[in-house]
């Protein structure tokens, strides 16, 4: 998703741009069963995605929109409510499935003038004075003013830029799957706080819920392997039946859960963005939505630099992104990670000042909504 868009955004802002993928994404259909990746997308991806001529069809494809979002905590009751209304919005966001998100933007490169080179793979690439040369595993070769790194959570290409990463595991997995519960979720992301870790029942378009169940791993490996009958059972009883009982379920997936930052996001004429320079806990549902502010920051920092003749690849202008991108997603994902800490929390006087502490938060009017605004990405 970020590597599609980023190179749709640059073509759109003019710049000669070839996009290389490992794979071409699964092509997309409205009449398959809703895919089990989905995101919540903040009002900031989905301008980008606008104004980059592509969300149109997305909405209209299979979005669910979301104009509410309840979080509490199964310990001591607490609760914040979000609502887009306070924001002066119609809605807080939509999600998505995310193969909906890439395809949509693959449609769309030829035009816009990208080159594609898929399936491709970089074996290797060594940055000059004026130009980045790319040996492909096919044996052909590119070169280009910039290299923009995309390539997920494992990145090959940072490691042969040789940036190391810092984080730590969580030891936790999430379970997804689609469920059919039995009341409406009313446009509502729905959370809830378990010492194990947050349950997210997201609204789909279809008026099944996405749940997102972050687990230790041995939970999680539990979790998946009871039968839907009793998979059922235990997500109804972890969502306190806050949408009635589960009656139906979809088949199950887990993800391992990690925070996880390059320590630079650029080196000579080379700069990463997506998950490929930070990876964060999926409670504030958010990585995406950073990895599509990525995006914004470096076109807006490239097309400055042309308009300035200056090289779109020199240092100052990299560090520039680099140095804005890196400081907003380093606050972004170690608040993640603190969230994801407090909710861990288990002594009952903790619990009880973790209980105070979102009760105020929910009565201050000015602060609750600078945290909906950041989410949105204002
Ligand atoms: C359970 C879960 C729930 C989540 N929920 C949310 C949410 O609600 N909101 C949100 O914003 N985010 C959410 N996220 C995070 C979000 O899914 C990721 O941030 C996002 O998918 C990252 O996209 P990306 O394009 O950076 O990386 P990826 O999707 O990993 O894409 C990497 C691309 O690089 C290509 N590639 C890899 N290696 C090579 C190679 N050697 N050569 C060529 N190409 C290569 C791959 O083929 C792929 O196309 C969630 C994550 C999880 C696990």
């Amino acid at each position: 998703m970020v590597g599609a868009a980023a190179a749709l955004a640059l073509a759109r802002a003019g710049f000669a741009t070839a996009l290389l993928d490992a794979r071409e994404p699964r092509p997309w259909r409205a009449a398959d069963e809703v895919d089990l990746r989905v995101v919540g997308l903040a009002p900031s991806s989905i301008a980008l995605l606008d104004e980059l001529g592509v969300w149109s069809a997305i909405r209209s494809s299979r979005a669910g929109p979301y104009a509410h979002m309840h979080v509490w905590d199964s310990e001591n009751g607490a609760a914040i409510d979000f609502d887009a209304a306070d924001e002066g919005r119609d809605l807080l966001g939509y999600i998505v499935e995310n193969g909906l998100v890439q395809w949509t933007l693959w449609q769309v490169l030829d035009a816009a003038g990208v080159r594609r080179l898929c399936p491709a793979e970089v074996h290797a690439f060594e940055a000059r004075e004026d130009r980045v040369t790319l040996d492909l595993a096919s044996g052909e070769s590119l070169q280009a003013r910039l290299l923009v790194a995309a390539d997920g959570a494992a990145s090959p290409l940072r490691t042969m830029a040789g940036i190391e990463t810092r984080g730590r595991d969580y030891a936790q997995r999430a379970v997804v799957a689609h469920v059919t519960t039995e009341h409406p979720h009313c446009d509502t992301a729905w959370q809830r706080f378990l010492p194990s870790g947050p349950l997210a029942l997201l609204p789909l378009a279809d008026g099944r819920s996405s749940i997102v169940w972050s687990l230790p791993d041995d939970e999680a490996g539990q979790v998946q392997a009871l039968d839907d009958a009793a998979f059922r059972d235990a997500v109804g009883v972890a969502s306190d039946f806050r949408l009635g009982r589960i009656l139906a379920t979809t088949k199950r997936a887990a993800f391992p859960l990690r925070l996880q930052l390059a320590e630079r996001y650029q080196s000579e004429r080379f700069v990463l963005l997506g998950d490929a320079a930070h990876v964060v806990h999926p409670l504030a549902g958010q990585g995406v939505n950073l990895g599509l502010r990525d995006v914004a920051e470096l076109r807006d920092t490239l097309v400055a630099a042309r308009l300035q003749g200056r090289d779109i690849a020199a240092a100052h202008v990299l560090r520039r992104y680099a140095r804005r991108r890196l400081s907003a997603d380093t606050l972004d994902a170690h608040g993640f990670d603190a969230l994801a800490r407090i909710h861990a929390w288990q002594s009952p006087p903790l619990v009880a000042a973790r209980g105070l502490g979102v009760r105020m938060l929910d009565r201050l009017s000015p602060l609750k909504r600078r945290l909906a605004a950041h989410a949105a990405g204002n």
